[in-house]
């Protein structure tokens, strides 16, 4: 266990990106080796013996805690990354979020049809990119076991949008 709870590691940062929004920035946390650690630990305490085969992260943050989230359940890594980065042929979808329009692509093959998938970003807002990545996902052919984040903004909704039929985890709700 780390001396700081990782929650109180999550700093509040105002008018990032732009004016009027609170952002959470949970570079603190990276950076506290046992915090660090215990945040993945309660992201993946729900999922363990669940048939994860591989964890989907959303660039860039759900990059970092989803690389850690697959070593910690023994899955594989696959990037759910910004257009015009993944080498191979790829399926994409376009979303709105928070502060604009963007699109998310995967390689088409990145996982084998069928197999366990769980999808991971640091923060859900509006859920606009956690959807986008969903529906992606799903379009591969795997079978998607839930998605999981380990920050919930609670005030921007974006759970009333999700489809209740895939499980979605938050470890901390703001
Ligand atoms: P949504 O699509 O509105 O749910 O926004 C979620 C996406 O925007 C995630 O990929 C987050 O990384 C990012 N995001 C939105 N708000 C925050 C924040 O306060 N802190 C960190 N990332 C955020």
């Amino acid at each position: 266990m780390s001396a700081t709870p990782f929650a109180a590691l999550i700093r509040d940062v105002a008018d990032f990106p732009q004016p009027g929004i609170l952002f959470k920035d949970i570079t603190p946390l990276l950076a506290d080796a046992d915090a660090f650690a215990d945040a993945i630990r309660a992201m993946a305490a729900p999922w363990r013996g669940r048939g994860v085969r591989y964890v989907a992260g959303i660039e860039a943050r759900g990059f970092i805690l989803g690389a850690a989230l697959a070593r910690e359940l023994q899955a594989g890594f696959v990037p759910v990354r910004k257009p015009g980065k993944l080498p191979a042929r790829v399926i994409g979808e376009h979303y709105t979020l928070e502060y604009g329009v963007a699109r998310i692509e995967v390689h088409a093959d990145a996982v084998p049809p069928q197999a366990g998938v769980l999808l991971v970003d640091d923060v859900l807002a509006t859920g606009g990119t956690l959807r986008a990545a969903r529906s992606l996902l799903q379009r591969t052919g795997a079978r998607l076991l839930g998605a999981t984040v380990l920050v919930e903004l609670e005030a921007l909704g974006g759970r009333r949008h999700w489809d209740a039929d895939v499980p979605l985890h938050a470890v901390l709700r703001f």
